[in-house]
């Protein structure tokens, strides 16, 4: 269809534009967009793997953890 295309650009601005809900959708270390299937719940986050949990806690641990 031809005359979709031409649509005037007013309206397409109107198209529903959702809040941002407050729900984790990255991984926490590498910032990759979590997957339903495939994802790693520790200490109340999500991770995408098991690699990107330890990377994040041990980020956590170097910066709360220094005397060691
Ligand atoms: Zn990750």
């Amino acid at each position: 269809m031809a005359t979709e295309a031409t649509k005037p650009q007013a309206q397409a601005q109107t198209a529903e534009v959702k809040p941002v809900v407050e729900k984790q959708t990255n991984c926490p270390a590498c910032n990759k967009p979590l997957k339903k299937i495939k994802r790693y719940y520790r200490n109340g986050k999500f991770y995408c793997n098991k690699r990107c949990w330890i990377k994040a806690t041990k980020a956590n641990e170097k910066k709360e953890d220094n005397a060691k």
